[in-house]
């Protein structure tokens, strides 16, 4: 168990061993974990031990600015693999990029209930807090290592923007992005388009966005072609991004009172990657109460929690986009916890779960896990009907996807003990659902008015793999 006895102000020396959920990876340090992505072994690296603050140690933390608090949370993740001026350096940057003082402002909606604003990024979402990181990060190991890499994604829309902002300008790294040709909106393909930087290309394919994630598949099924390129993905099983997203949670836990008062947390979640990082700031001693997930109509993870059983259905399309995925992937570092770090076990569950689709936990690993987690379903009307109840009663506007963490707070809130909603995207994100919903349209901030006017840059492209490997092959657009 690793003890902060010492007062640390970030610069401490912490060993971190990062193993497999799959047991069968070589165990890494914290700059070859963030580099791996994926382990060898198919599995997701975490911490071999969590790293344990303090109650003392959680106080000293009360009042520290956002970047700040990241260089104290993150540096118990990175061991010897940042040095501290080095992580300053990256945290000054990636939060310098929010257009709010607060970086992650804490609003009140009603006793007891709160929103942590966390759109207030480039992208408007969430996902910014973790891709500012983690974009700035990839870059700084790979200079040191005189490598460069090229990412390769496909979005539906929402993700893209999120990427391409985290990386533009970056020397070591280049981004192809796909999107399916005007299947996206117009405020989502400017996000994209507007990034005029020479690392950043566009790529609109003539197809669906399923032919976009299968040409991104080939690719990096194509094994000369991966290596030729250093192929890489920045999705969300990365463990950095999953490090710092815990930071809010301390940001949140510190304003209303710890470590002398619990709270609650209801999250906006599908692939599990943002609660799970509440699950560990609460293992690193946050005292975290509750844990309340919030699902749309795509709600395996929901359905868990009711059932102890994993069950994988077709993908419906809703109001909250982000929501809409299958397989909620960061799940396996939770089971994996759940089930007393049994890798034998994780390797039988997911081997059924890729066979069946499905698998199950016992009766009794099921209580526990319900002990700290809750969950709750919202469909689209019902999402519609919040949005316009927290309009009427609170007058602040909110998000398709973060009112389904308000919804879940209302059934599964406990009294006595306040509850942080985290809003995960900025309403004029989803304009037209919130317009549908409570007759308000809001306008993009100014901060990111300005892509609406602005030059765009995007290739048309066919679905044809040949001729997209071609195009990355000659560099399209070297610079
Ligand atoms: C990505 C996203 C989510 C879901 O995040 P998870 O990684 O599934 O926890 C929720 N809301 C918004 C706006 C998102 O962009």
């Amino acid at each position: 168990m690793i003890e902060s006895r010492v007062p640390c102000t970030g610069g401490c020396e912490f060993p971190v061993i990062y193993e497999s959920t799959r047991g069968a990876a070589p165990r890494l340090g914290f700059a070859d974990v963030t580099l791996a992505g994926l382990a060898a072994d198919g599995g997701l690296y975490l911490p071999s031990e969590w790293p344990k603050l303090d109650a003392g140690t959680v106080r000293a933390l009360r009042g520290l600015p956002y970047a700040e608090l990241a260089n104290r949370i993150l540096a118990r993740f990175t061991g010897d693999d940042l040095d501290p001026a080095t992580l300053s350096r990256l945290t000054a940057t990636a939060y310098g990029r929010f257009d709010h003082a607060a970086i992650a402002p804490l609003k009140q909606l009603d006793t007891g209930l709160y929103v942590m604003e966390l759109f207030h990024g480039p992208t408007l979402a969430f996902k910014d807090f973790a891709l500012q990181f983690l974009g700035h990060l990839f870059n700084h190991l790979l200079g040191e290592r005189g490598r460069s890499c090229t990412i390769i994604g496909a979005t539906s829309g929402d993700t893209g923007s999120a990427a391409i902002e985290a990386v533009r300008g970056l020397e070591s790294v280049k981004l192809y992005m796909l999107h399916p040709r005007g299947k996206v909106s117009e405020v989502q393909r400017r996000q994209m388009t507007s990034v005029l930087d020479d690392n950043i290309h566009n790529l609109a394919v003539d197809g669906t966005f399923d032919d976009c994630q299968n040409l991104v598949k080939a690719m990096f099924n194509d094994t000369a072609f991966r290596e030729r390129h250093s192929l890489s993905a920045v999705n969300s099983i990365n463990w950095a991004r999953i490090a710092a997203q815990v930071v809010y949670y301390f940001r949140a836990a510190l304003e209303l009172g710890a470590p002398d008062r619990p709270v609650n947390f209801a999250v906006p979640t599908g692939n599990f990657g943002n609660v799970l990082a509440g699950y560990i700031a609460r293992a690193m001693g946050l005292p975290v109460n509750r844990l309340i997930i919030g699902s749309n109509r795509n709600d395996i993870l929901t359905r868990f929690f009711e059932s102890g059983r994993m069950e994988q259905q077709g993908v419906e399309p809703t109001l909250s986009p982000s929501m809409d995925i299958q397989i909620s992937s960061n799940f396996e570092r939770y089971l994996f916890e759940l089930l007393g770090r049994d890798a034998d076990r994780i390797n039988a569950l997911m081997d059924a779960f890729s066979r069946d689709g499905e698998f199950g936990v016992t009766e009794a690993e099921l209580a526990a896990a319900r002990k700290l987690f809750s969950a709750h379903r919202l469909d689209d009307a019902g999402t519609s009907a919040e949005i316009a109840r927290v309009y009427r009663e609170t007058s602040e506007i909110m998000d398709p996807h973060s009112v389904i963490g308000v919804a879940a707070a209302r059934v599964h809130g406990e009294p006595g003990v306040p509850t942080v909603v985290l809003g995960t995207a900025h309403p004029a994100k989803f304009a037209d659902a919130v317009e549908a919903a409570c007759g308000v349209r809001v306008p993009l901030p100014e901060s990111v008015a300005h892509i609406m006017t602005g030059e765009e840059r995007v290739e048309n492209v066919a679905n044809d793999l040949a001729e997209i490997k071609a195009l990355i092959d000659g560099g399209l657009g070297q610079g």
